[in-house]
């Protein structure tokens, strides 16, 4: 029995709806799910009907980027609902920073020699929050690069060319407006953060007393071996050892609902356990 904790649907940067993300999960053979859109909770209520309709269970929530330590670091955050909440009004600024970023990446694009319009990419986009592989879905349907990882790489990746930065909350606020939101904050793939091993159990230490509730632990993307260390830590610290695939659809191509690359496998008892953190 297992879950997946770790999704994007059409209302940020996955390809697929919150319905046929939830259908997957169902083939799959999964129990449970959650829907973790970049800074939206707009398509929670759609997906959280469709599952209760399949008896899958079903968890809204977010993924932001928030600051650590002088590092970018993502961070998942679940038991979330639409509507006025300490978390959710934060995130409005959020998408606002998003917005205007998103055309300052535009122009830079156009300043290369890109020919990618804000109109363009909001098409490709289809009415959910517009992400960077949004702009590289527009590159690759013009010519200008063959792949997403391609399009990160050499124009929109930290240090590229078209990158250009937004409003982030630190670690610190986002586990306080989570909590404070009734929800439960979690450290989203930690491999993405430049700490040597000491550095990682210090720092996550002081973050699970302000109120981390877990650290994503099974995650797609990563060896078996990575996962158990990580759950090991998790266990030391008292916190709960989630997981997930981070599936995009076409944007992600080799990742899959609730198997990843194919080896994935997050225990039901992940889910329960996060239940119990709120
Ligand atoms: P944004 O929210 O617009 O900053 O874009 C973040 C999205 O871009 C996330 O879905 C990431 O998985 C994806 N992403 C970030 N870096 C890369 C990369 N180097 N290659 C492919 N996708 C990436
Ligand atoms: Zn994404
Ligand atoms: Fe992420
Ligand atoms: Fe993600």
């Amino acid at each position: 029995m297992a879950v997946d904790l770790h999704l994007h649907s059409t209302y940020s940067d996955g390809s697929n709806t919150p319905v046929e993300i939830v259908d997957a999960a169902v083939a799959a053979g999964l129990t449970g799910i959650a829907l973790t859109d970049h800074d939206t909770l707009e398509g929670i209520p759609e997906a959280a009907t469709a599952a209760t309709e399949r008896g899958l269970r079903f968890v809204g929530g977010t993924e932001l980027s928030v600051s650590w330590k002088e590092q970018s670091m993502h961070m998942l955050v679940y038991f979330l609902t639409p509507g006025p909440g300490a978390l959710p009004d934060r995130m409005v600024e959020l998408r606002a920073s998003r917005d205007g970023r998103n055309t300052q990446i535009a122009s830079k694009l156009q300043t290369l020699g890109l020919e990618v319009t804000m109109e363009e990419v909001r098409v490709e986009a289809g009415g959910g929050v517009i992400g960077r592989p949004h702009f590289a879905g527009v590159m690759i349907n013009k010519g200008y690069v063959d792949s997403v990882p391609e399009a990160f790489d050499r124009y929109l990746a930290a240090g590229r060319p078209a990158y250009t930065p937004r409003l982030r909350l630190t670690a610190e606020e986002a586990i306080g407006l989570s909590r404070e939101s009734g929800a439960v904050p979690v450290i989203a793939h930690p491999h993405t953060l430049n700490l040597r091993a000491t550095e990682f159990a210090e720092g996550f230490a002081e973050l699970v007393s302000i109120g981390l509730g877990g650290i994503e632990s099974y995650y797609g993307e990563y060896a078996p071996a990575m996962r158990t260390r990580l759950a090991a830590i998790c266990s030391d610290l008292g916190i709960v050892a989630t997981g997930g695939s981070d599936y995009h659809g076409r944007y992600k191509p080799h990742l899959a609902v609730g198997t990843g690359k194919g080896d994935l496998r997050v225990p039901d008892a992940a889910l329960d356990q996060l239940l119990a953190a709120r």
